[in-house]
C-alpha cells in the first residue's frame, strides 16, 4: 500500500484556496468566506471584524435608558 499516494488524493491535502486575511487561517474551496473591501475573512474572524466596523453603534448596557 502506498500512503502518500492516498495522502495525495485526500481533498484535505490540497493547497488552501485562500488565507484569512486576519488570521491567517486557511480557506478551502466550498468553505464559505466573507470578501469585504478587499479582505477575506473566515467565519471565525467575522464577529471581531463586525465588531471594529460597528464600533460607532456600541454601548455598554446599564450606562443608557433601555429602548
Ligand atoms: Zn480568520
Amino acid at each position: 500500500m502506498n500512503i502518500r499516494e492516498k495522502h495525495h488524493r485526500d481533498p484535505q491535502r490540497r493547497p488552501p484556496w485562500a488565507h484569512c486575511s486576519l488570521c491567517g487561517g486557511e480557506l478551502y474551496q466550498g468553505d464559505e468566506c466573507w470578501r469585504i473591501n478587499g479582505s477575506t475573512l473566515c467565519r471565525s474572524c467575522l464577529g471581531d471584524y463586525a465588531a471594529d466596523a460597528f464600533a460607532a453603534h456600541r454601548r455598554i448596557c446599564g450606562e443608557e435608558a433601555p429602548l
